[in-house]
């Protein structure tokens, strides 16, 4: 009974870590992917919480064998989902969500064509460096080439079957939930999931 693979992507700042994280929260069925990266951790990030830190080198060997099932280099660094994780999860029939950049979700539409892709934009520009600003996470330096990537990013957002502007807080976690329990009642994902309510479709008619 497979599980359904949902990515979430957005330019840095636009709320997208706290709109996933909400939703974890309200729905226990939902598992998010660790990824690894070369990135430094920031201040209160944990080693296999946020993610898997690791030197380029190892990264490298990682990709080098096939252990990511996507990879991309963002903002300089190397991010990557690990194959068997991901594989083992969607197997045991859980529902994964993936914060993962525009590259990554491409390769994720590709290998997993019933995975469902969601874009988050901030209302605007301006907002986007307010929200980058007040997370005090970054470094000036870090903001301002957070915010050149982000015209670019944002370029992809026709690639992506669904969006949500992130205005209101709580209207875009009820619309990110929306596309979750949407996903989960594709034809697709029913059948495989309860084959029971679906075996009248092998009796005579
Ligand atoms: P991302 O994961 O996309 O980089 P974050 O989730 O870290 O973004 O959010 C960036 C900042 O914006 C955080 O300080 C967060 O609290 C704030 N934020 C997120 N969504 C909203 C919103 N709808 N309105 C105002 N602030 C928001
Ligand atoms: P941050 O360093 O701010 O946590 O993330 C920077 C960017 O990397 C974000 O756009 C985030 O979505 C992306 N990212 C995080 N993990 C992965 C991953 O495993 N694969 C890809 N392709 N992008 C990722």
């Amino acid at each position: 009974m497979p599980g359904t693979l949902i990515t979430v992507t957005a330019p840095s700042g636009a709320g997208k870590t706290t709109l996933v994280r909400e939703l974890l929260r309200r729905d226990p069925n939902l598992r998010l992917s660790v990824s690894y990266t070369t990135r430094v951790p920031r201040e209160g990030e944990e080693n296999g919480r946020e993610y898997h830190f690791v030197e380029t080198g190892r990264f490298l060997e990682m990709r080098n064998s096939g252990q990511f099932v996507e990879w991309a280099k963002v903002h300089g660094n190397y991010y990557g989902t690990s194959r068997v994780w991901l594989t083992e999860q969607i197997d045991e029939g859980c529902d994964v969500i993936l914060e993962i950049d525009w590259q990554g979700a491409h390769q994720v539409r590709q290998a997993f064509p019933g995975s469902v892709s969601v874009f988050v934009l901030p209302p605007s520009l301006d907002e986007l460096e307010n929200r980058l600003r007040n997370r005090g996470t970054d470094s000036e330096e870090t903001i301002a080439l957070r915010l050149r990537a982000a015209l670019g990013e944002m370029r992809h957002v026709r690639e992506f079957a669904y969006v949500i502007i992130n205005d209101r807080l709580p209207v875009a976690i009820a619309e990110l939930a929306a596309i979750v329990q949407v996903a989960r009642l594709r034809y697709t994902n029913q059948h495989k999931r309860y084959p029971q309510y679906f075996s009248f479709l092998a009796q005579d008619y």
